[in-house]
């Protein structure tokens, strides 16, 4: 027998810190970014040092750069290369158990996804466009069975940030997470439905793993290939990615700028 299916309300997690930690300054912040060309302008804006000792596994290839900024405790937490294959350790298995890893060795107050993101015109996205996701989902978990289906599409909310999207001058968009760089018509399908305007291969993933452990999370993401446009995504993706990075560098900095000397009650 199938359980009764779930309001709203019980899908999307609200975090449930405790009013005190709402309105407590936030000083410990992880960053969770995918690709080590993404994460090095902020290594560099936030003066961060490569751990010498690994806080994590033996042999895992995750790499911590840390240190103080603006009275802020950050971490920048990358996958690291593949092993096997060498490359960047994108997608959602990668960000999810590097998410858990971060958050159980540094109990930070907030984590930040930043990252690039293909992003669709249809819904107003342009190249170099910075976006802060309001919501994250999946669209390739396919699991057409009452109820499952939800849990596939495995909603969750951003935490939420009004001042500082106030005080910003960022985009406010859906974004949607598979494990594909590509789009076959199936994912497009699922996006649209999910009303998402940029999509990435990561931020449902951390955002699953956030709301498991409670902390909350901001998602920062960067346009480096417009989806429904006419250039090849990977093609686009790889000449926009060293001037996208730097704009993703600059808008997280700026979040950051924004945080310090703030609570969480707020932002
Ligand atoms: N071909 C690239 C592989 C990187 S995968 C390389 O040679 O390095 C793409 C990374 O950028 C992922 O971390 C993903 O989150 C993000 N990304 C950028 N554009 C994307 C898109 N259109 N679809 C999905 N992910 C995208």
């Amino acid at each position: 027998m199938s359980p009764p299916p779930p309001n709203e309300d019980d899908v999307i997690n609200h975090h449930d810190s405790s009013s005190v930690d709402q309105k407590r300054p936030i000083s410990t912040i992880v960053i969770i970014i995918a690709m080590q060309t993404e994460a090095l302008p902020l290594v560099d804006s936030f003066q961060l040092t490569e751990d010498v000792n690994s806080l994590f596994p033996k042999g895992t290839p995750w790499v911590r750069y840390h240190g103080t900024y603006k009275g802020l405790n950050i971490s920048i937490i990358w996958p690291g290369k593949d092993a096997v294959t060498g490359v960047d350790s994108v997608g959602t298995v990668s960000a999810s158990l590097v998410t858990y890893a971060a958050i159980q060795a540094l109990q930070p107050d907030l984590v930040i996804n930043a990252g690039t993101a293909g992003g669709f015109k249809a819904k107003g996205a342009c190249t170099g466009d910075v976006y802060i996701a309001s919501e994250v989902a999946f669209h390739d978990r396919r699991i057409p069975i009452p109820v499952f289906d939800l849990y596939g599409v495995g909603l969750r909310r951003g935490c939420s940030t009004p001042n500082l999207l106030k005080e910003l001058d960022l985009k406010v968009g859906k974004l949607s997470t598979g494990d594909s760089l590509d789009m076959i018509p199936h994912d497009e399908a699922s996006i649209l439905a999910n009303d998402a305007v940029v999509k990435d291969m990561e931020g449902a993933a951390v955002g699953y793993v956030t709301d498991l452990l409670k902390v909350p999370a901001i998602f920062v993401k960067a346009v480096t290939d417009i989806v429904d446009g006419d250039k090849p995504t990977s093609e686009e993706f790889l000449n926009n990615l060293s001037a996208v990075t730097v704009a993703l560098g600059k808008a997280v900095t700026q979040v950051v700028d924004y945080i310090s000397g703030k609570s969480l009650a707020e932002l």
